[in-house]
């Protein structure tokens, strides 16, 4: 017989280590009368691998391992960059494009490289105009994914929600906010760069925002 859902308790677990996400999930949660608790709430639980083939896979692994480690219900994020130039890449593999321990300096230099390449292999690269007024070119379409699972231990079952903005790569960095890529994504509907926004605008127009505002009308009546 299945246990009865744990998910009607008041505390969900953020399957994250990161403060700044902690934050941002528990104000979410909060306004559905949830409290937030964290993996730096539960230092003994391990790393855990990431080493799935698709953002909803990682949130799942995420999820699970803490989830049935615990025995509570735990709620996990996977994101990242795809670039149509590069077929998807970085992909689940954003955080660590330049390699293990990579900065996000080193991951976006990685990118202008890679995509750099593409242009002088590419007939047209001599292109006489930019695309931008400040003089930058636009290198490829890309897009940002977020991939949410909340995980119950009792029953084993998953609620998931995924987020996506779409946008550009650009060939140099536009404003200093943000993190990760964002100083080369650029949002043409905005006509400004991803880390040109402000943390309201860019949790109103995000991946992560949008998969938060999927997520949580599915947990209301819970
Ligand atoms: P994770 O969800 O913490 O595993 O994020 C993976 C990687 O994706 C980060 O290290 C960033 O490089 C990239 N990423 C995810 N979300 C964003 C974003 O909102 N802006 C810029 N980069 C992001």
């Amino acid at each position: 017989m299945t246990k009865p859902s744990l998910l009607s308790q008041n505390v969900i677990v953020i399957a994250t280590k990161n403060a700044g996400k902690v934050k941002e999930f528990a104000h979410a949660l909060q306004k559905l009368g949830k409290e937030a608790a964290s993996l730096l709430d539960y230092p003994q639980i391990p790393d855990i691998v990431e080493d799935g083939l698709t953002f909803a896979d990682n949130a799942r692994i995420k999820a699970k391992t803490a989830g049935d480690a615990l025995g509570v219900p735990v709620l996990a994020d996977d994101s990242g960059l795809r670039v149509e130039a590069l077929n998807g890449e970085p992909g689940v593999y954003s955080a660590r494009y330049a390699g293990e321990g990579a900065t996000d300096a080193d991951n976006n230099a990685k990118l202008l490289r890679e995509l750099a390449r593409l242009q002088m292999n590419a007939a047209d690269s001599a292109r006489p105009n930019p695309d931008l007024p400040d003089g930058s070119l636009i290198l490829s379409r890309a897009q940002f994914v977020c991939a949410l699972a909340l995980y119950d231990p009792a029953t084993g079952m998953f609620i998931e929600a995924e987020g996506t903005v779409d946008g550009m790569i650009t060939d140099r960095p536009h404003g200093a906010g943000g993190f990760g890529y964002d100083p080369l994504f650029w949002l043409p509907g905005l006509n400004r760069g991803m880390a040109e926004l402000s943390k309201e605008e860019k949790q109103q127009i995000s991946h992560r925002g949008e998969a938060l505002r999927k997520l949580l009308p599915q947990l209301e009546h819970l």
